[in-house]
């Protein structure tokens, strides 16, 4: 426990008068130095930041998904305010030793990417380097093996790109689909429907692929452009190869995107997917990432059993030396949010304020 310094009681004493709007503590606090104050502070050095991200949008993903795709502006502004915050971007691996020897560097943080888009090759990799910023990418490995676009996401992307239009089509089992996308509520109706297909059908890779393309034909959509563009793909094993040959680190994020709460299947998608990463990159993942942040009671012992070191979460906050390292908090960055809310995370001051006095 740290004892509260007089900064911190000035942070709460400003969080509390304006709690009903986080914009005007966090504007407040800003001007007030407190930020700043965090920053350099004690308490901040013994704990480290990780950011996550999901995709840099190639076209306009960001506008169809904000919560998973971030615009490259936005992404090259991030960047730009971690290297004007004299932040200390750290390797994970690097990080998380750190992290338990209390010889963290000052404002250090980890930026972590989830799933692998090929985005992160095209758009984020370029402007990383521009900073010398290391990154973690967590690849999941069965559309990366298969180089076809993420099925579900996809599907959705190809409802919004073609709002208004309405078409029927024919489902895996050949029962007739009516396809609406007028509204966003006509659009989560459609992707209802496909999914309750997919479950009941269990289709193959190249029967979703197929279904796909006759989706975007019904749509006219251009499915090919976009597949052309690697829109909603996953990087590649070769491109998974290069990033690694240039330093990525690339992690576990299971092979299908999921994790069964049976023990055997489990393992199962982690041992896939350490083992198409390791045939990519000549390198043996073991740090994890919670796909979908999704984690329950039994799975840290399962991943520490299976020579997992690290696994995180989607839950916001910073890690600290008693952190399990099994489930290590992150901040999930998306287009939506300002500045002034990246800088809150990435100073402390958003971790200050979620905490209840006693424990600052
Ligand atoms: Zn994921």
């Amino acid at each position: 426990m740290v004892v509260a310094s007089e900064p911190r009681r000035e942070f709460h004493r400003v969080h509390a008068a304006s709690v009903q709007d986080g914009s005007i503590w966090r504007g407040a606090a800003r001007q007030l130095g407190l930020f700043s104050g965090i920053l350099e502070s004690t308490w901040r050095r013994q704990r480290l930041c990780i950011l996550c991200y999901h995709g840099v949008s190639i076209r306009d993903e960001h506008l169809w998904n904000h919560h998973l795709f971030i615009s490259p502006e936005r992404f090259r502004r991030r960047m730009e305010l971690l290297a004007h915050l004299q932040c200390s971007v750290l390797g994970l691996e690097d990080a998380l030793l750190r992290l338990s020897q209390f010889d963290l560097p000052p404002r250090s943080v980890v930026i972590t990417f989830d799933d692998g888009f090929h985005d992160f090759l095209a758009r984020a990799h370029p402007l990383l380097a521009e900073h010398g910023f290391p990154a973690t990418v967590y690849l999941t490995t069965y559309y990366s093996e298969h180089n076809l676009p993420v099925f579900r996401l996809m599907c959705s992307y190809l409802l919004r790109l073609r709002r208004g239009c309405s078409a029927v089509a024919q489902s895996f089992a050949g029962r007739t689909l009516e396809i609406r996308t007028a509204t966003q509520e006509d659009r989560s109706t459609t992707m209802a429907l496909i999914d309750q297909e997919v479950d009941s059908c269990r289709p193959t890779a190249q029967a979703r692929q197929a279904f796909l393309e006759h989706l975007a034909e019904s749509l006219d959509a251009d499915l090919a452009a976009l597949s052309a563009e690697k829109i909603l793909h996953l990087l590649t094993p070769d491109e998974a190869r290069m990033v690694s040959a240039q330093g990525v680190d690339v992690q576990l994020h299971t092979h299908r995107h999921r994790t069964p709460r049976d023990q055997r299947l489990f393992a199962r998608e982690v041992l896939d997917n350490r083992a198409s990463i390791r045939a990519a990159t000549g390198t043996t993942p073991h740090h994890f990432c919670y796909p979908s942040g999704v984690h329950h009671a039994e799975f840290p012992t399962w991943l520490r059993n299976l020579g997992v070191a690290s696994a995180t979460t989607c839950e916001s906050g910073l890690c600290t030396p008693g952190t399990d390292p099994l489930l290590l908090p992150r901040y999930l960055d998306q287009e939506a949010f300002s500045d002034l809310e990246f800088e809150s995370w990435v100073t402390g001051a958003a971790a200050i304020a979620c905490a209840p006095l006693s424990f600052v």
